[in-house]
């Protein structure tokens, strides 16, 4: 598409954008905020509004305990197929619990016990910190039992906005485990591409563990067409679940029955209300339950799905690829004369739903936004300002306004008044 600069452009964009009208089903208080975040955290869904009111009022506040029986216990299943229904996954394999974190650390554990003569794990210098410590843990951990796990980080094949293909290609050997990549990475948005990846690790035996959170919602995914292995994923992103909404796992099928949970708690026992003293894991996918959930917040993001799951992911995707490449036209247009670098791919095919736009000054330019300009992206280090764009709710004249925003502290050098020192959250 020929991009314009001119207000007018984005207007018109608007006007025809099919998916225009579900910004209706999200709350709005601040109809000038320029809202770039929600990668980070989706915002409020009204459907997911009036149900956290209903669960707290009537279903915790009149049902009680009999709430188990009406839908609570069933909740991590059921809400986990309609996430199945977003990333490709057929019924019996998505569960929601827990946080990101710890069903990495559940389907990490379970990948490297599975195959017990093999030691290495092949991740990336992309992925997200946690992801990276939750593998040293378990690295550490598995230790203690004299094994010698190899984490092997394939670093950027340019300025830290693609990872080296080849050297990620050439790191898969029999010898592997395990090979866990961020989908969509969180600071320069390269999107990988899963079919490929899980081939190559597949053609060397080694099984593969996607990290969806800066994916659903945003791209369409086939985790069954693409017969991966293993996957988490954040609810609170793209999908617009609340903060610390719990997060999800997939299993593929084909190997739940192999795998073991390395935390047997009772939501992952055969018949939990046996109340056996003796441990069995529950059939499926399951087995990767721990113990109770939160279920106000559980039930909260399943409404908050809604949206999502109406709009389908491809009218999604099409109006995120146009969103991103609008945004890195007047990335070029407007900022590269003040300093600014894409710290994202071009190409939108290799790329999510955010970009970072870099500058040395990036850190102070953020705050100034934030402060004083009413838009809200985020910052990353060293030197990434993230705009998230989310399809549901940011328009072009958002992505229009929020561009000249982020020209006029440049204009004005209204980030020079603020302190380099940071904030705890950035
Ligand atoms: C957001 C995010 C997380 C956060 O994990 P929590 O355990 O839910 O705090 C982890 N990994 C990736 C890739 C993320 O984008």
């Amino acid at each position: 598409m020929n991009f314009s600069a001119a207000r007018e452009f984005a207007l018109q964009l608007d006007s025809q954008d099919p998916l225009a009208a579900f910004r209706n089903d999200f709350v709005i208080h601040d109809p000038n905020l320029i809202y770039l975040d929600g990668n980070s955290l989706g915002m409020l869904p009204k459907a997911a509004q009036e149900k956290a009111r209903q669960v707290v009022e009537e279903q915790w506040g009149k049902d009680l305990i009999r709430g188990w029986n009406k839908g609570w216990w069933e909740s991590p299943s059921r809400v986990g197929d309609k996430i199945g229904q977003l990333i490709g996954a057929a019924t019996g394999q998505v569960l929601v619990n827990d946080t990101i974190s710890l069903n990495l650390f559940k389907l990490a554990t379970a990948a490297l016990t599975l195959q017990p003569n093999k030691t290495r794990i092949i991740t990336d210098t992309f992925n997200f910190p946690s992801d990276l410590y939750i593998l040293q843990g378990i690295k550490n951990l598995l230790s203690t039992g004299g094994l010698d796990y190899q984490i092997i980080r394939i670093g950027a094949s340019d300025n830290d906005i693609t990872p080296d293909l080849a050297a990620l290609e050439a790191a898969i050997d029999e010898n592997t485990a395990l090979v866990t990549l961020s989908h969509v990475t969180f600071k320069s948005g390269y999107l990988y591409d899963m079919q490929r990846i899980t081939d190559l690790a597949h053609q060397k035996g080694a099984l593969v563990l996607w990290d969806l959170s800066h994916s659903v919602g945003a791209i369409p995914i086939h985790l069954d067409a693409c017969n991966a292995d293993l996957a988490i994923g954040c609810t609170y992103k793209y999908l617009n679940g609340g903060p610390g909404a719990p997060a999800f796992l997939y299993v593929n099928k084909a190997i739940q029955e192999k795998l073991s949970s390395p935390i047997w708690g009772w939501w992952g026992q055969k018949n939990p209300f046996d109340f056996n003293l003796d441990y069995e894991p529950a059939p499926g996918a399951e087995r990767f339950l721990v113990g109770t959930q939160p279920i106000i917040s559980l039930l909260t993001m399943e409404a908050a799905l809604e949206p999502t799951l109406q709009a389908g992911m491809d009218s999604i995707r099409t109006k995120s690829i146009l969103m991103t490449d609008y945004a890195s036209f007047l990335t070029e247009n407007w900022l590269a004369p003040f300093g600014f670098s894409l710290g994202s791919p071009l190409d939108p095919a290799k790329r999510g739903s955010h970009i970072s736009i870099r500058h040395a000054e990036g850190y102070r330019i953020n705050r100034a936004l934030i402060e004083e300009m009413n838009v809200i992206p985020d910052f990353r280090e060293p030197d990434n300002i993230r705009l998230g764009f989310a399809p549901l709710y940011t328009s072009f004249a958002d992505v229009w306004e929020g561009f000249d925003r982020i020209k006029r502290v440049m204009s004005e050098k209204r980030y020079e008044k603020y302190s380099k020192q940071k904030l705890t959250v950035t």
